[in-house]
């Protein structure tokens, strides 16, 4: 695996769009359950749009249940049930590019070599990560905002994400999403890159 990706690792200044099968992030060390890890269903590409780099990132919750589930076969129930719910929506896949359980394990969605189908008409350049549970009514594990904060680190050594355009579902659309709770947590992310300027 090293090897294979040793080459997209060292093109920091790399500024093409991402081949669909080309796998990022994986080279970061950080342990990505690969999504054929997970569902044997294939994403539909006739309905999947490239990708051309992402500028910016938006963060949902599931938006179901309280959920904690921590154990992997559960954790895989809920996300192909996601997947079959997405699939019937005619998104092409699921819609976020990842997804973090109750136990901070980050799970791949669709490949980042497309866009994301989670906020309507903001797709575009947005990358969509999902924490599992609702933050209406529970509140994130520490393991979550922790991998959340991994994850987003990755994204931006491969992407030009400032602090400032990492949102929270409802700054880009109708929605509660990602729930008070973890919607405090995102507008702190974006309180850190004003510190970061000071
Ligand atoms: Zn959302």
């Amino acid at each position: 695996m090293v090897a294979r990706h040793a080459v997209a690792q060292d093109d920091e200044e790399e500024t093409d769009a991402p081949s669909p099968v080309e796998p990022l992030l994986y080279d970061e060390g950080s342990a990505i359950i690969r999504r054929s890890e997970w569902s044997r269903a294939p994403g539909k590409q006739d309905l999947l749009k490239p990708a051309e780099g992402f500028t910016r990132l938006t963060v949902h919750h599931e938006g179901n249940g309280v959920n904690t589930h921590t154990r992997w076969d559960d954790v895989a129930r809920d996300l192909n049930g996601i997947l079959d719910a997405h699939m019937k929506k005619h998104w092409g896949d699921i819609a976020y590019h990842f997804v973090i359980d109750y136990s901070g394990r980050i799970w791949e969605g669709r490949s980042l070599g497309y866009e994301g189908a989670h906020v309507l008409a903001n797709n575009e350049e947005n990358l969509g990560v999902m924490l599992m549970g609702n933050f209406e009514e529970q509140q994130p594990s520490a393991r979550q905002l922790a991998s959340l904060n991994r994850l987003i680190a990755a994204v931006r050594r491969k992407y030009l994400i400032s602090l400032s355009s990492i949102y929270g579902h409802r700054d880009l659309g109708h929605s509660v999403c990602p729930g008070r709770n973890l919607y405090a947590y995102v507008t702190g992310l974006r309180r850190d890159e004003t510190d970061e300027e000071a």
